[in-house]
Order: structure tokens, then C-alpha cells, then sequence
């Protein structure tokens, strides 16, 4: 990949052993498997969270497994932890990882049953949490912001999975990741079925246009990102206009400035977009959203 850590992509460290934790306590990863009957691996039936933590802190922890929990209960799976253990297991594996910044995996798969797709026979739900480094994006990426490009795969619409599920299923976000590798590009962004801009690969799109914030609604196939939430709420502190409104790719070849947001990404200045040049990157609202967030990590880690 030309660049791995765009967006919410961790590296498996070299350095250090990553920490799992599975399905209740924390074992060394070399044993920390689960079965090839898994629906989670047979057919991508699971959700699960990407997850920062800074200074040894989750990073909007309660947003993270609030969202889990609601993915989980569209899709009827049932998590064998209520909120606080799974907080608890979270606390247990960053006081166990190898560092004091990094990124955690957590992962609810439908758990190991008969070959065939129906979950009714699916009776343990299998929870793991995987803590690692994270490899951070590139200074070139900082300082001359990501090439994007427009990919070929589209995002699977509203209407065919709704999506604030943020289910194991990345297949087409996939694809399109690969269009860009082969692209020479960073990232790729998804268009929804409409031919209307919904979200990077695994990080949300904002675009300013005339001193305002535009991003893409959810509706339009863009998961509801924290971190995007996040911006949203700077962006309101910092008095600037911002507006959630259908997007085409002519808005973003016409934007003043773009960004990518994301757990892993944080926020990732746009330089370019299918060829077109982003005048603005890092462009002035960029600037002042990212050093807010910056202030706002600090603070709450
Ligand atoms: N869209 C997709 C498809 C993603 O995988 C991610 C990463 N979780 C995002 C957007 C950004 O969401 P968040 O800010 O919650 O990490």
C-alpha cells in the first residue's frame, strides 16, 4: 500500500507483540484464535470498533462502544458483556499494551456454527480486542496532503446495509483501497449507488467550500464517524459554518480545501483529487479544526 496509515489501516508491529484479549481475559497472541467455523470469517457476520488511545486513554470511549453496541443490535448479535465490562476489558488491555499511544481492534464475531448462513445455530459470540502501535501518516502526506481518487467501487447504499453498522463486511471499501494502490493514490473515495460522494475507505469526507464546512449525511452511505462527529463539534466551538449535505464529485473538484477524518487517519489534509489540485492544503479551516483537535486530545487524555 502506497500509504498504510491514510486512514484506520494499523501496521502489525515489528517492535513489539501486539496484546489480545479474548473473550474475557488476555492471552498471548500466538494463542489467540478463534475457529475457522466462525461466521465472522465465513461470511463477515460481526461489527466492530477501531479505537485510539492516547496517554494510556481511550479516545471517546463511550462514542466507540455505544456505537458497537448499537451495530450489534441491528444485526441481532447479541454481545455476552454489557457496557462496563466491555470498558473494563478495554482499560485491561491498553494497561497491558506496549505503549502508551496506540490502537485498539475490537472485534464481536457471530461466533463459530454449521456451515450456511443462517445465525440461528451461531451460539457464541466470540469478543476479542486486539492493542497495537500504530504507523503513523507520512510527513509527506501531512505537509502536501493525500491523493485521492474517485473509485470505480461503489459503496453499498442506505437501502441495501444501513450504514451506521460498522460490520465486518469492508469488501467493496477494500476494492476501492486497491483501485488507489494501483492508482498511485492514498486514498480512494466512494461514491454512493446515486453517483454522490459517501466516505473515504475507512475515514469520512469533509469538504469547505466559500469559508464553509460541508460533509456528506450518513444517509448518503458514510458511516458516523467519531471523528467526524468530533469535527462537527469543533467546528461548531470554533463558530464556523458547517452544513451535512449531498456531495457529487464536482463539489469535491471544486473545493477550496478537503480532508479526510478518521480514528487512525486523525485528520489528513487533501492535496489533490483524481488529478485536480486542492488550492487550499492545508488549507485555513483545516489548520484550525486539526490544532483544535490536537487541544482536544490533549484534554481529555
Ligand atoms: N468510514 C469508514 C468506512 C471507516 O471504516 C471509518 C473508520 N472507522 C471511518 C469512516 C471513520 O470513522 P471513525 O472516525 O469513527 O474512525
Amino acid at each position: 500500500m502506497a500509504n498504510p496509515a491514510i486512514a484506520n489501516s494499523p501496521s502489525l508491529s515489528t517492535q513489539a507483540a501486539p496484546v489480545c484479549w479474548l473473550n474475557g481475559k488476555l492471552v498471548a497472541p500466538e494463542h489467540a484464535s478463534v475457529s475457522v467455523f466462525d461466521h465472522g470469517l465465513l461470511y463477515g457476520d460481526g461489527v466492530f470498533e477501531g479505537i485510539r488511545f492516547y496517554n494510556g486513554t481511550a479516545f471517546r470511549l463511550q462514542a466507540h462502544l455505544e456505537r458497537l453496541l448499537l451495530s450489534a443490535r441491528a444485526i441481532a448479535l447479541d454481545i455476552p458483556y454489557a457496557m462496563e465490562a466491555l470498558k473494563q476489558a478495554v482499560l485491561e488491555t491498553i494497561a497491558a499494551a506496549p505503549e502508551q499511544n496506540g490502537y485498539l481492534r475490537m472485534v464481536v464475531t457471530r461466533g463459530p456454527g454449521p456451515l450456511g448462513i443462517d445465525p440461528s445455530r451461531c451460539h457464541s459470540p466470540q469478543v476479542f480486542i486486539i492493542a497495537d502501535r500504530l504507523q503513523l501518516v507520512s510527513e509527506r502526506v501531512r505537509s502536501e496532503g493525500a491523493k485521492v481518487i474517485i473509485a470505480a467501487t461503489r459503496r453499498l447504499g442506505a437501502d441495501g446495509l444501513d450504514p451506521r453498522i460498522k460490520s465486518l463486511n469492508y469488501l467493496n471499501h477494500i476494492l476501492a483501497r486497491m483501485e488507489a494502490t494501483h492508482a498511485g493514490a492514498d486514498e480512494a473515495i466512494l461514491l454512493n449507488s446515486a453517483g454522490r460522494i459517501a466516505e473515504g475507505s475507512a475515514d469520512n469526507i469533509f469538504i469547505v467550500k466559500k469559508d464553509e464546512l460541508l460533509t456528506p449525511p450518513v444517509i448518503e452511505g458514510a458511516l458516523d464517524g467519531i471523528t467526524r462527529q468530533v469535527v462537527l463539534e469543533l467546528a461548531e466551538n470554533l463558530g464556523i459554518k458547517f452544513r451535512e449535505t449531498p456531495l457529487a464529485p464536482y463539489d469535491l473538484f471544486t473545493a477550496d480545501e478537503c480532508f479526510l477524518t478518521g480514528t487512525g487517519a486523525e485528520l489528513i489534509p487533501v492535496g489533490r483529487a483524481d488529478g485536480r489540485v486542492i488550492p487550499q492544503c492545508p488549507g485555513p479551516i483545516y489548520q484550525r479544526v486539526s490544532t483544535a483537535f490536537k487541544e482536544l486530545v490533549k484534554r481529555e487524555n
